[in-house]
């Protein structure tokens, strides 16, 4: 049915509408033209029906008419508007803010009267001290500000001596040590080695100063988990340094000859073994004792844990970094890959690089109850269509032509390196489910002396382990090829977001938006996506962007009750056709809606217009939605207010956090049906319930971006950043994913941004190339060694150029027999983004507390287990952690205490829930981020003081994280902080007045303007490499994160703090020392 061209009559339209089988349409179009002499604003408020009744027939529909004045709508909703503060007293979380955030609460204890000095807020907070170590804190403070070295505060440890000035010579950077800390070896020790932990007696055997030189790699002292073990590296390397004394369970001297260096993967069996955690002296308020049942020796009690003999995770990254960046070829079944923060090169020879599918284990126990005692979890994440990195070579496209994809006659695997083929090549046999297929005659090739097909290394499919197909009619819809896809801008114009300046803002920056459109060429054909623009806040409004028109035209349909589409011809266009109409497009549609009075907003029938439009032109897409309030006018998917913050952190809080009606979930569902991704840009100044409108992002596949009191001049680099980077990377449209695996193990569970409407097959109308699916695999029966474990992904989608495509993903895993391979063979960043995924989604179900507890548990199951069956015999008050599994206390702790497991009554409901959502699609390497932030120092003490221009530009160019604690704040540095969503700069309040001119004009850091979210483009060399730095540390982030300045005693420096995950904050979280004890105590009794 053709409706309407660019031109129109009152017999036209009535006549089309007549033939219409929904005769509402007559009483629920208007139409309005745009541009011209006539005022715009005075078009669109003339010609809008007071009312949404039909108006009476025979009446001029034509646009010509002159309805009613129509009267413009006063707020009548104050909280709709910014609060007169808002903007300016916002804190990162974009809490509301009538008063200042330092009066939020942090935990769960009261409010604290307003003007209250900031140490007794720190107090009453349970958090740290500013000025006053007597609050006991484990951690000690830095204040008051020191000069150079850290000195610890009174209570704690010993001064530290300086280092040995022989060392200085090493690549290490200045570094202090404590007793009980080993002192490098030249040669041998990395730069900014963390010490392990020695066992309390030999710390005591030895004294301070030599002790602890277990492990050449990384300080710690191992112990086998098993008798010798070929490969593995012994413990306490007796005569690796003169007059080191033998430890305790220490292995045979001939296996020392093996350098670490040379274990395969850097990834060592060995456990790493750790003191019984000492009493707290007294006077300390270690908050969970460590248990300590052994005789210590008295200088051991007297001494705190020192969490710098932690395991580090920094450690762990730096040592990881050294021995595996680079190339890594992935020729071997079960090869543990480098860890996500290791920059390598993956060369795909047979299985699929770590980037598009981790595995939280590469070793698979032969037996499901081997696996099921370990309580280690067993999962994939996905990133089909990950990002690669400069020299990674993306999966080459394979055409079958008519033929299609080879694929196993039972299973339906896609032709892979796994299958075999045998009878002369004639037939293959199928890894996943056994069976042997016939070869299609257009398929057979001869195999050589060895088995192998001559073709091999001519066919990606056959020597890869990522390729793509390209899809036959029968992978289409209808068996129809499709069309391109579309992307869709739809835009709440109500007050709101015409207030902060989104509208304009918007507008302004379309052109360039849409220049990042991803253009594919397609059977020689450049395939462009089309793109079309919605604007609604009661009713809807389509435009008609036709290159041939002279200007836009807008139709309004006010009848939101029963959406439909007004627009046949001209609503969906090339954006490079149509690029005049839509310029005068964007410049007319924030003067129309420049008066706007309207706070009330539809959303629902905003999203079906989009999807309503995606149907009428036969092709899927996606919608980048633009809303900014509560949907609280008279529509389909109208909510009403229930922002009860205070039940967040209770038993209750699941009530606030799932939806409250299913209107978003069907919408979601009917949308994913039609391939249409919903992906949501709120900028709310108020409760606007995320958690039931996100579900339609969620189930669409579609990404949850949030500006809580958006400001075009503080915000606005951040959301066309964010726009930006969205429209180019969602590469895979209207895609099914499914998951085959060999015989014994098999997909269970699935978590991320999609909709299922069976057991196996994963559809999104759109997936990004940040984004991620894990899954859990279940193992439920007997694995042989010879056979491995197999497992293929296929993800078959609508590629941006308008292709039907496949593409494949393979990966190989080993068997073991020995539950040491497994802890072995871990790699414990996957594992964290399983547990952080299962345990977020979870909060719809079970109280915050079950699942903590349950957290805690299983973690202290997997480390019991480990002590049990893979380490030596030891004393029971030594902790002993396997070498992959060494952060799992640290991870757990900040998994806790996270903003999207334990956000309490300090969140807003929405800012607790834009995180849920945040976190179900996160890749590895995001999670990772996310539960340990990387902070990174951008000045130290020596440029503060004024150190030649050229050491200043290499400590600014590489600037290697600390850990994150402040104990690693010097108050003359600088530190940027971020998490993959915030991100801050603290700076210390003795840093030199030289770099304080430099990169922000001002004589001192109390000058500062921290409300600036940029930092001043200066120009001087300071200014240019603090940018630079800033810009590299975002551009490895998915969301373009706004940046928030602090200095000590701000008022902001709490939420900053929150991020220093080792540290505790208030009395519901633990630091990571008291944590490790704690877990140590729950070990402990799951062996006795
Ligand atoms: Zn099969």
């Amino acid at each position: 049915m053709r409706l309407f061209s660019h031109t129109f009559s009152a017999a036209d339209i009535l006549c089309n509408s007549l033939d219409s089988p929904n005769h509402r349409i007559l009483r629920t179009w208007q139409i309005c033209y745009l541009g011209g002499k006539m005022n715009p604003n005075d078009q669109y408020f003339q010609q809008q029906q007071p009312g949404y009744g039909a108006p009476p027939l025979g009446q001029n529909y034509g646009g010509m008419m002159a309805p009613p004045a129509r009267t413009p709508v006063m707020p009548n909703q104050p909280q709709q508007f910014p609060p007169a503060n808002g903007p300016h007293n916002m804190n990162p979380y974009g809490q509301p803010s009538p008063r200042p955030p330092m009066d939020q609460s942090y935990g769960h204890s009261p409010l604290p009267p307003q003007g209250a000095n900031p140490h007794q807020l720190a107090q009453q907070m349970g958090g740290m001290s500013l000025a006053d170590n007597s609050l006991k804190s484990p951690i000690p403070t830095m204040y008051p500000p020191m000069n150079g070295n850290v000195s610890p505060a009174p209570g704690s440890f010993p001064p530290r001596p300086p280092m040995a000035s022989n060392l200085q010579a090493s690549p290490m950077p200045p570094q202090t040590l404590t007793p009980g800390m080993a002192l490098p070896r030249p040669g041998l020790m990395p730069p900014m080695q963390q010490m392990g932990l020695a066992s309390p007696q030999q710390q005591y055997q030895n004294g301070p100063g030599m002790e602890n030189m277990g492990h050449a790699v990384n300080g710690q002292q191992f112990t086998s988990p098993r008798p010798p073990m070929g490969g593995g590296f012994p413990a306490g390397q007796p005569g690796g340094f003169p007059g080191h004394p033998p430890m305790p369970f220490q292995q045979p001297p001939m296996q020392q000859q093996q350098p670490p260096q040379q274990q395969q993967g850097g990834y060592d069996s060995m456990g790493s073994r750790y003191p019984s955690s000492p009493s707290y002296p007294p006077g300390m308020s270690g908050p969970i004792p460590g248990p300590n049942s052994q005789p210590m020796p008295p200088q051991q009690q007297a001494r705190r844990l020192d969490p710098d003999q932690m395991p580090s995770a920094i450690q762990v990254m730096e040592d990881d970094k050294r021995s595996r960046s680079g190339p890594f070829a992935t020729s071997q079944k079960g090869l543990v890959p480098p860890l996500v923060t290791t920059p390598f090169v993956t060369q795909d020879q047979g299985n699929s690089g770590p980037r598009f599918v981790r595995s939280s284990m590469y070793s698979v126990p032969a037996l499901p109850d081997m696996m099921k005692q370990t309580a280690v979890p067993f999962g994939l994440v996905i990133s089909p269509f990950a990002q690669l990195e400069e020299g990674e070579q993306p999966p080459p496209v394979v055409d079958m032509g008519e033929l299609g994809p080879v694929r196993c006659g039972r299973c339906k695997a896609y032709m892979c390196p796994f299958m075999q083929f045998i009878d002369g090549g004639r037939r293959f046999q199928c890894p996943f489910c056994k069976a042997t297929s016939e070869v299609p005659s257009e398929y057979f090739q001869h195999l050589d002396h060895t088995g192998m097909r001559m073709d091999k290394y001519q066919r990606p499919e056959l020597c890869l382990g990522s390729y793509e197909f390209v899809g036959t009619k029968d992978y289409c819809r209808n068996n129809v090829f499709p069309k391109p896809p579309a992307y869709i801008f739809v835009l709440d114009v109500s007050y709101n977001n015409v207030k902060s300046g989104l509208v304009h803002l918007l507008c302004q920056n379309i052109k360039s938006i849409l220049q990042n459109l991803p253009r594919e060429s397609v059977g020689g054909q450049k395939g462009g996506a089309r793109v079309g623009f919605i604007t609604y806040s009661k009713e809807v409004h389509f435009y008609n962007i036709k290159s041939s028109l002279a200007q836009p035209q807008m139709m309004v349909v006010g009848d939101v009750d029963d959406m439909f589409m007004p627009l046949l011809d001209g609503f969906l266009c090339d954006p490079v056709e149509s690029e005049n109409i839509i310029d005068q497009l964007m410049v007319q549609i924030p003067a129309m809606f420049a008066d706007s009075r309207e706070t009330e907003t539809i959303l629902g029938p905003a999203i079906k217009a989009g999807l309503e439009a995606l149907k009428a032109a036969e092709c899927v897409g996606k919608l980048l939605v633009f809303h900014s309030s509560l949907p609280i006018a008279e529509a389909p998917g109208r909510l009403k207010s229930r922002d009860e913050r205070k039940l967040l952190g209770t038993e209750k809080e699941k009530t606030v956090l799932s939806p409250q009606t299913t209107f978003y979930n069907q919408l979601g569902q009917e949308c994913a049906g039609f391939g249409c991704r919903v992906d949501l840009f709120v900028a709310n100044n108020a409760f606007v319930d995320l958690a039931t409108i996100g579900q339609v992002a969620r189930l669409t596949g579609g990404q949850v971006y949030k500006y809580t009191y958006f400001q075009a001049d503080l915000d606005g680099e951040r959301l066309v950043e964010d726009v930006r980077r969205n429209v180019e990377q969602t590469v895979a449209f209207d895609s099914i994913m499914r998951v085959r695996t060999s015989t014994g193990v098999r997909p269970v569970d699935f978590y991320g941004h999609f909709f299922m409407s069976n057991t196996t097959d994963v559809e999104t109308a759109g997936i990004d190339s940040d984004q991620a699916m894990t899954i859990e695999i279940k193992h439920d029966d007997k694995l042989t060694d010879e056979d491995g474990v197999y497992i293929q992904v296929a993800v078959l989608f609508t590629s941006p150029g308008g292709q039907r495509r496949l593409r494949i993903h393979n990966l190989a895993l080993s068997v073991c027999n020995q539950m040491a391979d497994l802890y072995r063979s871990c790699d414990l960043d996957t594992v964290m983004n399983l547990l952080m995924k299962q345990s977020v989604t979870k909060l719809t179900e079970s109280s915050p507390k079950q699942i903590k507890d349950g957290l805690i548990n299983r973690s202290a199951q997997i480390l019991a287990c480990y002590r049990k069956n893979c380490a030596s015999p030891s004393s029971p008050g030594q902790l002993i952690l396997p070498e992959c599994m060494k952060l799992l206390p640290l991870y757990i702790n900040c998994l806790l205490n996270c903003d999207a497991l334990s956000g309490g009554s300090d969140m807003s409901i929405d800012d607790r829930t834009f995180n849920m959502f945040a976190v179900q699609t996160m890749h590895v390497g995001a999670s990772l981020a996310y539960l340990y932030p990387r902070l990174v120092p951008i000045v130290d003490a020596a440029t503060a003081a004024g150190a030649p221009e050229q050491e200043d530009q290499q400590l600014l160019l590489l600037p290697s994280p600390v850990r994150c604690t402040v104990d690693k704040l010097r108050d003359d540095g600088v530190y940027c902080l971020d998490n993959g969503i915030h991100m801050f700069l603290w700076i210390g309040l003795s840093v030199s007045p030289e770099w304080i001119h430099g990169v922000f004009n001002t004589n001192s850091a109390a000058q500062i303007d921290i409300d600036r979210t940029k930092l001043l483009e200066l120009d001087n060399q300071r200014s240019q490499e603090v940018r630079s730095v800033i810009g590299q540390l975002r551009s490895t982030r998915q969301r373009h994160m706004r940046l928030t300045l602090v200095r000590p005693r701000d008022k902001l420096e709490f939420v900053f703090r929150k991020f220093l995950v080792e540290d505790k904050h208030g009395d519901a979280s633990s630091s990571y020392v008291d944590f490790l004890c704690h877990l140590h105590k729950e070990i402990r009794n799951l062996l006795n």
